[in-house]
């Protein structure tokens, strides 16, 4: 009766097999119906025969430790359980018609009789295909999107943020000048950086990231035979269930060409504005000195004209000196000197020389303080200049400008309100940026290259203080800067 029931109960267990251990034959006693199931064999066609009868040794493979008469002699030699995790064997399948591959996993435990001799071996298999070839699936993914990467010339990183782990594509290694088989530390790959760049970009940066959870950033790289490359790495941080940083990952891209590119046309621009500046300025001195010898003239017509060929030439003029001052702050040469110097005065100067040119709207000017600050004059003075060159080309004529001056917690804040277009909310930070003009049909019609307010943001920037926009979108602008005092 209880021998029925283990019977039974072997039956039912998953992928089981018993054999003798009669070596060489290995006789069959026992299977369960999965076994039966994964070799579509019958228990009638296996029971009493041996196991290599029936199931051959692939001889194909050739010193193949995982085949089973070697296991099974194993175990019978150490009397020691022996796994094999995976193994090829293939299997016919009764709807394809033909042997199929099959990868298995399996134990084989010895089983002893009343003497203590191992008598049986007890091998339970269990069928891995689906496992084995969903990873062989992900590893062929993995290294079609590692194939896609390279072709871009992108190299992948991670830094692991707990052990410091950093592991990367030897694309990285290549970018930075060694060969692709050289194994580069993060430090090596570091020290290409010069000191004031890691200072003032990548530290940063880094910091940056660790609060907004992306990093981007471009520097310059000097490899081992002296040559300069540019590089651009961008990335992201990901964080545990705590929300504590663990790792980065990202890629960096050999950005030289494109960089070259553009220090090309930034010397195009210098040089152009350095060639035009010199005839415009005779252009002004022979306008000026014409207006001297014509002041007497009793021709209104003509006086009138220099004063308008006078405006017309300092127009120019601030166009021009924006475009060299754009191409001295990318080449990091525009520097500030600063002086004590009272503000509002100077901001009363700089709406006398806009009226110079404005006749269709009306500055307001309401000082609340006598405030000196210890700033560059000049600079300060074309910040406020391009705030009011803008307040006056982007509202209508006949409306009211209305400037301010005032302290507010150490700071000075100097403020430019106009009645005009106003800024949308997703321009507001963007119009700081180097080029960048609003987006809209009406801004098309107006004359610009959006270059002032960048410089007046590193201007600024470069006094420590902050500059910044409000508007509804609709009704008007204020834009203000403020100096610490
Ligand atoms: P520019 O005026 O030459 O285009 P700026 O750098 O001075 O360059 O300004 C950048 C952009 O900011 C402008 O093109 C415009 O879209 C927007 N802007 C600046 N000032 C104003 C303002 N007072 N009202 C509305 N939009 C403005």
């Amino acid at each position: 009766m209880p021998e029925d029931i283990f019977k039974i109960v072997f039956e039912k267990s998953p992928g089981s097999i018993l054999v003798k251990a009669d070596i060489p034959l290995f006789t069959i006693l026992a299977a369960s119906d999965t076994y039966l199931k994964f070799t579509s064999s019958s228990r009638e066609a296996i029971v009493g025969r041996g196991f290599f009868e029936v199931f051959p040794d692939d001889e194909t493979v050739e010193h193949d430790e995982t085949a089973a008469r070697k296991i099974f002699t194993r175990v019978i030699e150490t009397g020691e359980k022996i796994d094999v995790p995976t193994y090829k064997y293939d299997v016919y399948d009764p709807i394809t018609g033909r042997r199929e591959p099959h990868f298995w996993s399996c134990s084989n435990i010895p089983v002893m009789d009343t003497q203590g001799n191992i008598a049986y071996i007890l091998n339970t298999v269990t069928d891995i295909t689906g496992e084995v070839k969903a990873k062989e699936t992900a590893i062929e993914n993995e290294n079609r999107l590692r194939m896609a990467t390279e072709a871009t010339g992108l190299a992948t990183w991670e830094l692991d943020m707990v052990n410091n782990s950093f592991i990367y594509t030897p694309r990285m290694a290549e970018i930075f000048g060694y060969s692709a088989d050289a194994k580069p530390t993060l430090a090596d790959l570091r020290s290409h950086i010069n000191n004031d760049d890691m200072e003032q970009i990548v530290i940063p940066s880094h910091k940056q990231s660790l609060v907004t959870g992306e990093h981007a950033y471009e520097v310059k790289i000097q490899w081992a035979d002296g040559s300069v490359h540019w590089i651009k790495t961008q990335g992201i941080i990901q964080h545990d269930q705590k929300k504590n940083p663990i790792r980065m990952i990202g890629t960096v891209l050999d950005i030289t060409e494109s960089k070259r590119d553009e220090i090309r046309k930034n010397d195009f621009i210098a040089m152009a504005s350095h060639e035009l500046k010199t005839p415009l300025t005779s252009l002004k001195a022979y306008i000026q000195l014409l207006s001297q010898k014509l002041k007497k003239s009793d021709d209104p017509f003509v006086s009138n004209a220099l004063v308008r060929a006078n405006n017309q030439v300092n127009k120019m003029a601030s166009l021009i000196y924006g475009f060299l001052d754009l191409s001295r702050l990318e080449a990091g040469r525009l520097q500030v000197k600063l002086q004590i110097f009272d503000i509002n005065k100077l901001v009363a100067d700089m709406i006398n020389e806009a009226n110079l040119v404005n006749y269709n709207h009306k500055i307001v000017f309401k000082p609340m303080a006598y405030i000196t600050v210890n700033a560059d004059i000049d600079r300060i003075g074309q910040v406020i200049s391009n705030f009011l060159g803008n307040a006056i080309k982007y509202s209508p004529n006949g409306s009211t400008i209305t400037v301010t001056v005032k302290t507010v917690d150490g700071q000075a804040i100097v403020s430019v309100a106009d009645k005009g277009i106003g800024i949308k909310p997703k321009d507001k930070d963007k119009v700081f940026q180097r080029f960048y003009r609003a987006d809209s049909d009406h801004i098309k019609t107006i004359s610009g290259f959006g270059i002032g307010l960048y410089l007046a943001n590193e201007i600024i920037q470069r006094h420590k203080g902050k500059i910044w926009v409000e508007s509804d979108g609709e009704t008007g602008s204020t834009f203000y800067f403020s100096l610490p005092l």
